[in-house]
């Protein structure tokens, strides 16, 4: 998973000036209470202790927690802050849906769905999604979490199993491929039976066979759940021409997902995830945030700082190989059938009695502490206004231009305005500091 990525997702959108149409802000720095929401404090702890140097004294943890050589998880300089960044996106994404700020909110940086809640997984650490989705149920009955990386989204169906205020959705390969979970018969248990949904797919599924598939679930789902909020996880591996991936989606097919999710105008958190062939990562979740932002951009990919990533052509879109699609019609329409019928089998959508709304994440912690944890260079105002970013100068001058804040709050946009939150500038600039140094 290499950071990079970001740099160069976010260098292509400025590139494109789709920052004109967006409020970009740094995310805060998640602080180790907030992560223990979900995690194991003695995983979160140990996280935080752990650095390359150190990482030889802790054989035990290391294997206790699947961190370090001989996993998919390495310990590399900068780890945790990398953590705090990503993860303080999501929820900061999810603390402006609720408020109504925004009506999207994008985190490219986020997406790690893999990891558990003591243990890393597939370059997961901090499962920011997970954590997202905690603050959404606090002002919402009902949220929809929606997987299209190529991979299970087993984290959060795991952290949800069990409930019926969390719908996950997944489209994966399925069958000898990491992580191994997320057969279509695992559906949730207890009180959330029926409430994880799992479409297990074969290599070479190209657009027209996903979309055949995904549109009708996707219907369903919202029909028969009828969700407060949706978090879509974009992982970029399912593309054509992934490294680890094997799938053949283009740009359009796996951008249509996003499309038609951001149909239905709930309130939505669009995250990033997997992505392997770097260049197309950027391209994607370039193309997407056009998608989500209702304004088309030009085939040809404007002179950028990573222009020669995107020869020979330099073209924004993908064209799909001419691998075999060994998703037979039949099968694909078995499986759609045997979720509806699952989906038809849940009446209502549950209602949960609301009570008093918790506070915010990170007001949880003490001012003073999450001070002590602030980069001094980095000036705040108050969090309403937090840390937007200057749109006009940013990154275009000097290194300073990032830090400017406006001494006003900004007038909140309508809940009908198109207003869209990125959070992939600040954690690109700290992505910067761990290049080559991660898998
Ligand atoms: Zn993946």
């Amino acid at each position: 998973m290499k950071p990079h990525r970001l740099r160069m997702t976010h260098n292509l959108l400025l590139a494109y000036g789709m920052y004109k149409k967006m409020e970009v802000y740094r995310p805060h720095p998640a602080q180790d209470k907030e992560m223990a929401q979900f995690h194991a404090p003695d995983y979160v702890e140990f996280l935080q202790r752990l650095t390359p140097e150190n990482s030889k004294e802790y054989l035990h943890q290391l294997q206790k927690f699947n961190l370090g050589p001989y996993t998919d998880c390495p310990v590399f300089d900068g780890l945790y802050e990398f953590c705090q960044l990503y993860t303080g996106g999501s929820i900061d994404g999810a603390m402006k849906l609720n408020h109504g700020m925004v009506d999207i909110a994008i985190n490219w940086a986020g997406g790690l769905h893999h990891a558990k809640k003591s243990e890393a997984s597939g370059f997961c650490y901090v499962n920011d999604i997970v954590l997202a989705i905690l603050e959404l149920l606090k002002y919402h009955a009902r949220v929809l979490y929606i997987d299209i990386d190529i991979h299970h989204g087993d984290g959060v169906e795991e952290a949800f199993y069990t409930t019926d205020r969390v719908m996950t959705v997944s489209f994966h390969k399925f069958g000898d491929f990491f992580p191994g979970s997320g057969d279509l018969k695992d559906d949730g248990s207890g009180k959330g039976k029926k409430y994880s949904i799992n479409f297990p797919l074969n290599d070479g599924i190209d657009d027209k066979s996903y979309m055949a598939v995904f549109k009708p679930v996707i219907q369903k789902v919202m029909d028969v759940y009828r969700p407060g909020a949706v978090v879509l996880q974009c992982g970029a591996d399912s593309l054509t021409g992934d490294r680890l991936g094997c799938f053949n989606l283009t740009l359009k097919g796996h951008g249509e997902c996003v499309k038609f999710v951001k149909s239905f105008g709930l309130p939505l958190l669009v995250l990033g995830g997997g992505g392997y062939n770097i260049r197309n990562v950027s391209r994607c979740w370039t193309y997407e945030t056009s998608v989500l932002l209702d304004h088309p951009i030009s085939n040809n990919i404007p002179y950028n700082d990573f222009f020669q990533y995107y020869g020979p052509d330099f073209k924004l879109h993908l064209t799909a190989s001419d691998m075999h699609n060994l998703n037979p019609k039949e099968d694909l329409e078995k499986t759609k059938v045997s979720i509806l019928e699952s989906l038809r089998s849940i009446e209502h959508a549950p209602s949960v009695q609301m009570q008093q709304v918790p506070p915010d994440m990170y007001l949880l912690d003490d001012a003073a502490a999450l001070e002590d944890a602030r980069d001094p260079d980095i000036r705040e105002t108050q969090r309403d206004v937090d840390k937007r970013i200057d749109k006009e100068t940013e990154f275009y001058e000097d290194d300073n231009d990032n830090d400017k804040h406006e001494p006003e709050p900004p007038s909140r946009p309508s809940r009908h305005t198109k207003s869209v939150a990125s959070t992939a500038a600040s954690t690109s600039n700290v992505a910067s500091d761990n290049e080559g140094k991660s898998s």
